[in-house]
């Protein structure tokens, strides 16, 4: 019998490079997320977790996103991206990590899932509907195991499947569940069309 043949090796992807900047180190965000985060590590995570959930193989990927900086700062809300084809900026507020103190590691990865994906998602044209920008974010945060406690399955009575959010990533799920691992990869595709990527 041949010799079983190695295992191939990992999948190249094009990742950027990363910066960090933190605008008040005295936070107590600041502390927690240097207790509980290597950003480097997270942040390729995260576009690893991004990039193979919605584009399979390097080839692929987009390559566009040349650099993605993450600013911690003190804000109202979560985070924010925004940003030109080539570089983007990840706002992400520091009080958010201090009221999820309880369960920091956890948040600070969801959040940074979310909005990694938001840095391949949007592009000049913009006229992708809002709720699918947000449940493809949150579908690729559900499936890297970080859906927050909070999220429930079952929608509310009158939600609709593009309400957004975990509504429109529990729908993805669905979908996923009935057609099949890849589908809302290939949904993704076909919404590439109105500006959505
Ligand atoms: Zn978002």
């Amino acid at each position: 019998m041949p010799p079983t043949p190695p295992p191939p090796p990992p999948p190249e992807w094009p990742l950027p490079k990363f910066n960090i900047r933190i605008e008040d180190l005295a936070h107590p965000g600041a502390e927690l997320f240097a207790r509980e985060i290597r950003p480097l590590e997270a942040l390729r995570a995260a576009v690893r977790a991004s990039f193979e959930l919605l584009y399979a193989t390097p080839a692929n990927a987009p390559t566009n996103v040349k650099l993605i900086s993450l600013v911690l700062r003190p804000m109202d809300g979560v985070a924010y991206t925004f940003g030109s084809q080539a570089e983007k900026e990840i706002h992400f507020s520091l009080d958010h990590i201090v009221n999820s103190a309880s369960r920091a590691k956890d948040e600070i990865m969801g959040v940074l899932v979310h909005e990694v994906v938001h840095c391949y998602q949007y592009n000049a044209k913009g006229s992708a509907p809002g709720g699918l920008i947000e449940g493809i974010a949150d579908f690729v945060r559900l499936h890297s195991d970080l859906a927050p406690p909070h999220w429930k399955r079952a929608p509310a009575p009158h939600d609709k499947w593009d309400a957004g959010y975990q509504t429109t990533a529990y729908f993805l799920d669905w979908i996923e569940e009935r057609r099949g691992k890849g589908a809302i990869r290939a949904l993704k595709r076909r919404a590439a069309g109105y500006g959505l990527r």
